[in-house]
């Protein structure tokens, strides 16, 4: 059976091109980068060349500003953690209620070890309301941590914006941003539109690079300590002999995601509005969360199907080979209906039928009317014996 792989968001197939280039560094060039004989030198020159590239792809920034990590969620976890420890002095932090629980969860621990934390709401789109955001800056705020995009509903925040207005109000207020589903998808330039943003994590297994592996950007000059501690390897910033194989295709798979970014993602787009407009049409009681945000990421697709849970509709699907999601696959796995979509005030009939597709590179036409050959007929058969559904009416029972 053919599978369809429609889960990007939660991760992405490893790029033919990426896996090249790591494999010297598992065989040949598998040296401690840190030893002193010439022969590991080829891996500590590879991590140097990686780091160049990175800080090419995100705008020609300064290779210096870029720390090597294990994860999005350690990058976050350092930039969170590092910048509190930086400033004592200061006990306020501003985040949102959608974030991805990497930044989420440290934004609770926080609060319980007695800092100021608001969570700042989202409206039905999805949208952060700028008003509100510009009421809970103070002077005396330590920092922001505001993602680009995000993972459930592909709704992105004008960062940018964002960070400006931070700096505005004070110039010490450190701006983070979690840029975990935006790089690759958004143009993300550190030294132009997001010249205010001091911190930024991202991830190499959502970009057609390996899990386990991740990037932190800390701009020169940022009120921040490291957060990992031990040796010496980036240059004391980010202490574990760093992973060399990964390193080199996170690298890669940033060249070749930036170098494609607007034309890749406009065929994308066009595949995700073909799926979104036909199921639309064809399913009774749908929903698209967070289709009248001002920006969605191209390859998203996040639907509200009224009166059905989510997890059936996952289980048809993926019989038919189809693999996507209900709300993230982070969070799925309990029974909790998504944070995200309650923060939206998506009704509680729809909440549990959440379903998100997210595409990549790798999907094409067939994969798209293949879920749109499937999908309506599985929604039906389930709502038939759902006790919301009004099958002869063919709507939601009042
Ligand atoms: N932030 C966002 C927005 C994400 O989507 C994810 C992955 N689901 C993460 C952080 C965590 O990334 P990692 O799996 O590399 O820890």
């Amino acid at each position: 059976m053919k599978t369809v792989y429609a889960d990007n968001n939660a991760t992405t197939a490893i790029a033919p091109e990426v896996l090249e280039v790591m494999q010297p560094y598992f065989t040949v060039d598998y040296f401690n980068p840190s030893s002193m004989y010439a022969a590991a030198r080829s891996a500590s020159d590879a991590i140097e060349n990686a780091r160049a590239s990175i800080a090419q792809s995100l705008g020609g920034i300064d290779p210096d500003q870029i720390l090597f990590t294990g994860s999005a969620t350690e990058s976050n976890n350092a930039a969170l953690f590092g910048t509190v420890q930086a400033n004592p002095d200061r006990r306020q932090l501003i985040t949102t209620a959608v974030e991805h629980p990497s930044v989420l969860e440290i934004g609770k621990e926080l609060e319980r070890r007695g800092h100021d934390v608001t969570f700042l709401g989202v409206d039905r789109n999805g949208e952060l309301v700028r008003d509100d955001y510009v009421r809970a800056l103070r002077r005396d705020t330590l920092m922001v941590s505001i993602m680009m995009a995000n993972n459930e509903t592909g709704v992105c925040f004008p960062v940018a914006e964002l960070a400006r207005i931070a700096k505005e109000t004070d110039s010490r207020i450190v701006v983070h941003t979690d840029a975990t589903q935006a790089v690759g998808k958004l143009p993300v330039n550190l030294q132009t539109d997001l010249q205010h943003v001091d911190l930024l994590a991202f991830s190499g297994h959502k970009i057609h690079a390996p899990k386990g592996v991740g990037a932190l950007f800390v701009r020169r000059g940022t009120r921040w300590r490291p957060f990992i501690l031990g040796g010496h390897q980036e240059k004391g910033r980010r202490a574990g002999t760093e992973n060399v194989p990964y390193i080199v295709g996170l690298a890669k798979a940033c060249e070749l995601a930036v170098a494609g970014v607007a034309e890749e993602q406009n065929r994308v787009r066009s595949l995700r509005d073909r799926l979104q407009q036909t199921l639309i049409e064809l399913i009774p009681a749908v929903e698209v969360n967070g289709k009248d945000a001002e920006v969605r990421l191209p390859n998203t697709l996040n639907l509200a199907i009224h009166g059905i849970e989510g997890e059936a509709i996952l289980y048809e699907l993926s019989r038919h080979g189809i693999c996507a999601s209900s709300g993230s696959a982070c969070t799925s796995g309990t029974l909790d209906p998504s944070h995200v979509l309650k923060a939206m005030q998506v009704p509680f009939s729809a909440i549990h039928g959440s379903l998100r597709f997210s595409l990549s590179r790798y999907n094409n036409e067939a994969d798209i009317e293949w879920i749109i050959a499937v999908l309506p007929d599985i929604i039906a058969r389930i709502r038939k014996i759902s006790p919301y559904w009004d099958d002869k009416r063919n709507c939601l029972k009042l």
